[in-house]
């Protein structure tokens, strides 16, 4: 019997994210045509949702393809790298020129390049599109970052926009560029969530074992900064995540979680992108570091037993500082994070400069503010600074941001120096205040680096009164220098 097209997208993959977007889109008066490589996930999802709106399910991709209206959209919402190559093809087979393919998954930006250029070579779209919000914003209402074509962005657009997360208003949505654009946009996005979440670790870390406070006290310290221009996702979670009592022991369940953090690439490939374009984005590499050190469990054991020399790892702070030097870390605290978006947003336009998209950074900074995990109130004014041009050569040099590191430094430098003196490790407060008194500094000793080039390669240097490349012959004192 030949399928009727009635619907007007479809998502394959119905694991978690999958089921949820596709939820969401039926929830906002979307026909969704729903598949999966086995049935069992399907029918799950229309016995325990179908009644929430119109979906289509289909055991075969060609039933399901059949079941699109033209021009076919599918969202591919399946595990990262080789299933998402293949489902591509298998819908590619099954589609028609015009028809838009949209991955929805994590993907790595030059996987989404190539395919959307074997894609474009048989005739239609292929959109990569970064997904921001887990489970839960998959369903009530994601932050999206797609690339691909103008013309796709037509079809997609209103659609995506149909189920975007609300931010003042507007949807947390916008075609951020061509081909791979939205993957880069969504990986340095991850990149900036792990620096988020590394720089409130070490806060907490500063207070519990620094201060001695207890997992409770210090979930109100956050719900008070959640009060300020801290206020976001990240810390608002923290809060909760801090006061959570462990039903089995009584205990604050974060006491009784392991202390070694999981990562799945995306912070990964952010810091390598980074490397490769030369982009120093310290806070986030750090935090990658940090969850890579977490986890060297042998190291660390033997660390233990070997009783490495070091201060004891208490803050020396008095009881009547203590409230002064908790502000201090809140300082710290914002001083780094504003750090790490100047970082992120620095690797954002080198990826455009060298991948040739254009991107609208005020527009990646207000579709961040709803849906996805690094929803903050403070990147409003991160989208004002774009927006005014304020921020076109470094998000620090805003006035507002230039202004709020001003009043936070001397705070942030306390903060580093005395976890320095008492063997606290805060390498994302410590790399991004370095970053940042690097960037201000006058002169940097690269000069003694280039020096050192010269000498053992021949590498030639440049000098400071005169243009050209020059090379000296350091082992013969008295011969002159030799421009290359
Ligand atoms: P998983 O990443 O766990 O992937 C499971 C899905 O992939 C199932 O539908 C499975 O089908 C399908 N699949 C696996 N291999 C194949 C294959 N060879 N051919 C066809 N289908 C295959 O699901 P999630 O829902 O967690 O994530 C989906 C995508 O969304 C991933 O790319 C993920 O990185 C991304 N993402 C996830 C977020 C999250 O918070 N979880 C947030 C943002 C993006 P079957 O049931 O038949 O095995």
């Amino acid at each position: 019997m030949a399928v009727e097209a009635t619907a007007n997208i479809g998502v394959v993959g119905l694991a978690a994210m999958g089921s949820n977007l596709a939820r969401n889109l039926a929830h906002h008066g979307n026909t969704v045509a729903v598949y999966n490589r086995h049935y069992e996930r399907t029918e799950k999802l229309i016995n325990e949702h179908g009644n929430e709106g119109k979906f289509v399910p289909s055991k075969t991709i060609e039933e399901f393809v059949a079941s699109l209206k033209r021009p076919r959209t599918a969202i591919i919402m399946v595990k990262a790298g080789a299933p998402t190559d293949a489902v591509i093809n298998e819908l590619a087979d099954a589609m028609e020129p015009g028809d838009i393919i949209v991955d929805g998954g994590n993907s790595y930006f030059e996987d989404t390049i190539r395919r959307e250029k074997e894609i474009r070579a048989r005739g239609l779209h292929f959109v990569g599109c970064g997904v921001s919000g887990g489970e839960e914003g998959a369903l009530n209402g994601p932050s999206l970052m797609p690339g691909g074509t103008e013309e796709s962005w037509k079809t997609l657009g209103p659609i995506l926009k149909s189920i975007a997360a609300i931010a003042e208003g507007e949807p947390c949505v916008t075609h951020i560029g061509e081909n791979g654009a939205g993957h880069f946009v969504k990986m340095v996005h991850n990149g900036i969530e792990y620096a988020d979440m590394q720089l409130i670790a070490e806060s907490y870390d500063l207070m519990h074992r620094g201060l001695g406070m207890d997992a409770a006290e210090i979930g109100d310290v956050f719900e008070e900064w959640n009060k300020t221009e801290l206020n976001s996702y990240l810390i608002e979670i923290t809060a909760e995540v801090l006061h959570q009592v462990d039903a089995k022991t009584g205990k604050a369940l974060v006491d009784v979680i392991v202390d070694r953090a999981g990562m799945k690439g995306t912070g990964t490939w952010t810091v390598q992108t980074a490397l490769s374009l030369a982009i120093p984005v310290t806070g986030i590499a750090e935090a990658v570091f940090a969850r890579g050190l977490s986890g060297m469990t042998e190291q660390r054991a033997e660390a233990q037993k070997q009783h490495l020399a070091g201060p004891e790892q208490k803050l020396d702070v008095a009881s009547a500082e203590r409230a002064a030097f908790i502000e201090d870390i809140r300082h710290a605290l914002y001083a780094s994070k504003i750090v790490a978006y100047a970082q992120g947003f620095d690797e954002i336009q080198a990826g455009a400069k060298e991948y040739g998209w254009n991107i609208d950074l005020a527009a990646v900074a207000r579709i961040w503010r709803g849906g996805c995990i690094i929803r903050a109130q403070f990147l409003n004014r991160v989208s004002e600074a774009f927006e005014s041009g304020e921020a076109d050569i470094s998000l620090l040099f805003a006035p507002y941001f230039k202004d709020a590191i001003a009043k936070a430094q001397d705070s942030w430098r306390r903060v580093v120096a005395k976890a320095a003196l008492n063997g606290m490790p805060t390498p994302a407060f410590a790399s991004s205040l370095s970053y940042y008194d690097g960037l201000r500094s006058d002169r940097l000793p690269a000069a003694l680096i280039q020096g050192q080039r010269d000498y053992f390669g021949a590498h030639t240097y440049g000098r400071i009164d005169q243009p050209g490349a020059f090379h000296t012959l350091w082992a013969e004192p008295g011969r002159p220098e030799i421009t290359a």
